[in-house]
């Protein structure tokens, strides 16, 4: 199954000029999500490791059956101000402005090892904020695992110290 035919193009979303991969149809088809699951799940074949972390939104959707599939726990990274206990946190920049993104400071114990999942690389700005987190609390990251990556965006020169791989490739 062509994965890449069944992402959307969406013109001039969020803003003008910019090409919008939407997985929803990949989310949408029975045949398309468990494609998805499961070519992300080879990527962690032979993988030594403790936990998967993924950020809202669309990590949550891929990092959570891969984390039951694979028998690891699930840690929610999230925006500012929405996980109820003490937190870690990380501001990084956007295209115009900031953001910033917490973990629960009780997530992750020094020395566990763990894999970053995510629906898309673009930047990398994104990925390298998370692992500010881990590292923050003593985690290792061993692996991140990204469904799209924008190649073009080089986000894996931003992730250059660490293992990058992703599925359907721009
Ligand atoms: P980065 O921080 O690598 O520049 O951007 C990656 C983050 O932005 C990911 O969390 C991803 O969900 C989101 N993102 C940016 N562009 C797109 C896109 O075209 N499609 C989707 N699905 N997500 C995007």
């Amino acid at each position: 199954m062509d994965l890449k035919q069944i992402v959307r193009d969406v013109l001039d979303f969020p803003k003008e000029g910019i090409i919008f991969r939407d997985i929803t149809p990949v989310l949408q088809s029975p045949e398309a999500l468990k494609e998805s699951i499961d070519q992300m799940m080879d990527k962690l074949d032979g993988v030594d490791f403790d936990l998967i972390v993924g950020p809202e939104s669309r990590g949550f959707i891929f990092g959570v059956p891969l984390a039951y599939n694979m028998n690891k726990g699930f840690i929610p990274v999230r925006k500012k101000g929405k996980l109820p206990y003490k937190t870690v946190e990380k501001e990084y920049d956007l295209e115009y402005g900031t953001a910033s993104i917490e973990m629960h400071i009780d997530a992750i114990q020094p020395g566990q090892k763990v894999v970053i999942i995510d629906d898309l690389l673009a930047t990398g700005g994104t990925s390298k904020a998370i692992i500010d987190l881990i590292e923050q609390v003593g985690g290792k990251v061993v692996k991140l695992v990204y469904l799209i990556e924008l190649e073009f965006l080089k986000g894996r020169d931003a992730l250059k110290d660490y293992s990058v791989e992703s599925i359907i490739k721009y």
